[in-house]
């Protein structure tokens, strides 16, 4: 990991010394640094235009980190947004993501977000991603009482037929996301509906953590066939986020580059779009976890030791309240020490929270830490503090960004206890 290592046996974090750094801010606090998060956009954005996409357009994905300082520092790259709520949406908007930047997801927008996203701009947002038709019927309704037109775009739902394939994958259509095509092509051909709206593109997102680029190709090729069938001229195709992250070096070697990425993207929509076609639709995308996982760490102090026998925990004073994943998901996250030593004790890292879930990582080897030492989860820029809650009464914890000068700033106060009651 380059922007964590070790010089005179210190952790470094994108080249600062986090012992100094922990010594002016109290545990557990989120660090971030803008020099990985630019980087990681930076790569993503000018992928989509080396694999010869038309003026692509990337969508982050609030959900994964809504931090408003991020969100300007991106908003400044020319990062739109993808929102899943109106909360989300004066996120956006206040960070200074333009009004077309911004698509909106999610399937169960309220009619008071749904007029707030049309009232945004004169055009309103850049789309609605809608999910179900009786979301498409309140669009338009909303539409027209406020005299405008809204820009729809479907999101598909890429179910894979048996014919071409003899597993399908479980819950597709039972999954709550998306539309079938016939749902959108019916949709599309009933007048009813589009009194105040326009179809301007159509979506899929098939799923997050994706090393495996497969199902991703398999879903944009089902969008392209989608898009072509409503016979209409599409402003866009959104692919939807989704790339992953090598959380557990393991995976590395799996861990599509972005590049990679792109140029199937491009490949894609080449072979099932525009060979048939004269026109090209703009590709966006929604990225979310790939730009700002790496971007971020979370930075804990050991309380205390205990053993059960031949169990060691090391007790830390982050828990799940503050990052969820691991409970959540199982989710490997590596941890590594501020001091380095030789890792000589198989260990599990856990929180305060009273649950047995709130556990970072099981069976590590870590070196021998005692009360006070600092301990690093790594990789928690994305969906760490947006996931976070105040269970077992716990305040949220500070967020702190490192700018390109290696300055510190704190973006989020540690929250009080006053705020609590
Ligand atoms: C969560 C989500 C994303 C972002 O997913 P990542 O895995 O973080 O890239 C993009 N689009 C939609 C519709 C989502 O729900």
């Amino acid at each position: 990991m380059k922007h964590l290592s070790y010089k005179n046996k210190s952790l470094q974090f994108n080249g600062a010394d986090l012992a100094t750094i922990a010594k002016k801010h109290r545990t557990p606090f989120f660090l971030y640094s803008e020099e990985t998060l630019v980087g990681n956009y930076q790569e993503f954005a000018k992928g989509a235009q080396a694999a010869g996409l038309i003026d692509p357009l990337v969508c982050f994905a609030l959900k994964s980190n809504p931090n408003r300082e991020l969100l300007r520092t991106l908003a400044a790259q020319g990062s739109g947004a993808d929102i899943v709520s109106g909360g989300e949406l004066r996120r956006a908007l206040e960070a200074g993501i333009p009004p077309e930047k911004i698509v909106f997801s999610g399937v169960g927008k309220t009619e008071e977000e749904i007029l707030f996203a049309l009232k945004a701009a004169k055009k309103g947002i850049f789309s609605f991603n809608v999910e179900s038709i009786e979301e498409l019927d309140l669009i338009n309704s909303c539409a027209r009482r406020l005299r405008k037109r809204a820009r729809i775009c479907f999101r598909l739902n890429p179910v894979v037929k048996p014919k071409t394939h003899k597993f399908i994958s479980t819950g597709n259509k039972t999954h709550k996301f998306g539309l079938l095509e016939a749902d959108i092509l019916t949709a599309v051909r009933s007048p009813r509906f589009w009194t105040n709206s326009q179809l301007v593109g159509l979506s899929v997102h098939i799923g997050s953590q994706l090393l495996d680029l497969g199902a991703t190709r398999r879903g944009i090729a089902r969008l392209c066939e989608v898009a072509l069938k409503t016979n209409i001229q599409l402003e866009f195709l959104d692919v939807g986020g989704g790339l992953g992250v090598d959380y557990d070096p393991e995976d590395s070697q799996k861990l599509p580059a972005v590049a990679d990425y792109m140029a199937l993207v491009a490949a894609t929509v080449e072979k099932h779009f525009n060979s048939r076609s004269l026109y090209r639709p703009r590709i966006v995308f929604e990225p979310g976890r790939r730009i700002v996982a790496r971007a971020g760490i979370l930075v804990m102090k050991v309380l205390r030791n205990k053993v059960s026998e031949d169990n060691h925990f090391v007790i830390v004073d982050g828990g799940m309240n503050d990052f969820m994943r691991p409970s959540l998901y199982g989710a490997y996250h590596a941890l590594l020490p501020v001091k380095q030593a030789k890792a000589d004790r198989t260990c599990h890292v856990v929180g305060p929270i009273c649950e047995t879930s709130d556990c970072f990582g099981s069976d590590r080897q870590l070196p021998a830490m005692k009360s006070g030492d600092l301990i690093v989860l790594c990789d928690t820029g994305a969906y760490g503090y947006s996931m976070g809650s105040n269970y077992n009464l716990r305040g949220r914890p500070k967020e702190i960004l490192m700018n390109r000068k290696k300055k510190l700033r704190i973006v989020n106060q540690a929250q009080p206890y006053e705020e609590l009651l």
